[in-house]
């Protein structure tokens, strides 16, 4: 594989930006060797600079659930273009969106649109504090909210211990009001919430897991959590800024049957441009500015363009129910088949579904949790990655990411997706 133009780039990158890359998993550090640049993307496939062409399970880390350039959401934006690209000052397009998103979330009253998922997280979190006038909040570890520093926590030992700052640049006193406890763990939940009676604003969850690789909830966990936030009047956030539109069109909340306080979104909302929202209870967001005293604000809020792009996306999977039958089918044969060549090699794997979405771990462990998913081997997976892109499937470059299926990957391109797995994990074993 010719890789010249990329790793010329890369060390140009790297004089100018940290690392060479704009967001770190892109830099492959997790898998070895340098990070390939995009020149162009078309329907399942990354072209890169070398002109290398990759079937691709990545979909900017799940927004192009359509596959790339998609003609619906293209012209959109094209049109929207012709009228200027910001007005800092309310446009139709957002009463759209907005009306559109409570219509699909019907946990969603109101909607304030952002332009990041991490800004929703952050927007939510404040707002849950405002709200209850509590400090403290519940994260669940191996769960990624973006880079907000309340978020940055990894867990101490034993539920009830303080967080400790996983970054530097987090202060302690950020650490010491953000607790945390294992995924599919309630017991571990409810002890947290008893030691600090009336002092949790909220419970913030990714409802399906995606930051770890694909970990799923068990039977009643996620209604445990929504009973516990009632009896204690916590605010329960759902950040489904992976799993919103992607799981169904009402998000993982409508197929697993609980509805948040608060869901945060971003990715598919924005089709592709940077766009991010958070909604819930009238009564809640009611609290935000200038409706109540909660602060938030943006200056490419609601971005005409962005909310073009968006409505066109949310619009399509609204009136398109058969997509996510094709997707969950898809992702089904492609997994079936993974774990097929596994059994047949011999290779110690778990595969994890859901929906589009799918993480093979090298592990023989089942993975409910971080803890049993750090029992992969990672070393294994770098070469797997590595494997996988000579044989034209680009993959996420980290053990603890799950895949996403587009409506691009049709039944014969999944059958090159499992052959391709096949001889990749057979040249891992060499
Ligand atoms: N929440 C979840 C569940 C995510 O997966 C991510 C990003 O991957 C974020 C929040 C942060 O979103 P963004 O990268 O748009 O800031």
């Amino acid at each position: 594989m010719k890789t010249e133009k990329s790793h010329k780039l890369f060390e140009r990158a790297k004089n100018v930006i940290p690392g060479g890359v704009n967001s770190p998993v892109r830099a492959f550090r997790a898998v070895g060797g340098n990070p390939l640049f995009i020149k162009r993307a078309e329907g399942a496939y990354l072209i890169d600079e070398d002109d290398n062409k990759y079937i691709e399970l990545i979909n900017s880390w799940g927004p192009m659930i359509l596959g790339h350039a998609n003609t619906d959401i293209e012209n959109a934006v094209c049109e929207a273009v012709k009228d200027s690209l910001s007005f800092g000052a309310p446009g139709e397009r957002e009463v759209f969106m907005a009306e559109l998103i409570t219509t699909m979330i019907p946990s969603i009253e109101k909607v304030r649109m952002v332009s990041s998922g991490t800004e929703a997280t952050m927007a939510a979190v404040r707002l849950a504090r405002g709200y209850t006038n509590r400090a403290k909040i519940i994260k669940f570890e191996g769960c990624y909210h973006g880079h907000g520093d309340s978020f940055l926590i990894a867990a101490g030992s034993g539920a009830i211990t303080l967080g400790v700052p996983d970054s530097p640049g987090v202060t302690q006193g950020v650490a010491n009001d953000t607790l945390t406890a294992p995924f599919n763990n309630l017991k571990a939940v409810q002890d947290l919430a008893a030691a600090n009676k009336g002092q949790i604003a909220a419970i913030i969850i990714e409802p399906v897991a995606g930051n770890m690789g694909l970990v799923v909830p068990e039977t009643g966990f996620l209604q445990g959590l929504r009973t516990l936030c009632d009896n204690e009047g916590i605010v329960l956030i759902f950040d489904e800024v992976m799993t919103g539109f992607r799981l169904s069109k009402g998000g993982a909340q409508q197929i697993l049957n609980v509805k948040p306080d608060i869901t945060t979104l971003g990715k598919i909302i924005g089709g592709g441009m940077p766009v991010g929202a958070y909604g819930g209870k009238k009564e809640i967001m009611d609290f935000v500015s200038p409706a109540g005293p909660v602060y938030q604000a943006g200056t490419l809020s609601g971005n005409p363009v962005a909310m073009a792009a968006g409505l066109a996306m949310l619009n399509y999977l609204n009136t398109h129910p058969e997509v996510y039958t094709h997707l969950e089918n898809i992702t089904a044969r492609i997994c079936e088949g993974f774990e097929k060549n596994l059994k047949e090699l011999g290779i110690k794997g778990t595969v994890n579904k859901i929906g589009s979405m799918f993480t093979l771990f090298f592990t023989d462990q089942k993975v409910k949790d971080f803890e049993t998913a750090k029992t992969s081997d990672t070393a294994l997976f770098g070469r797997y990655f590595r494997a996988m892109l000579e044989e034209g499937v680009y993959l996420a470059p980290s053990q603890y990411e799950s895949l996403f299926i587009s409506t691009a990957i049709t039944e014969e391109l999944a059958e090159k997706i499992v052959n391709a797995n096949y001889k990749a994990l057979k040249a891992v074993l060499q």
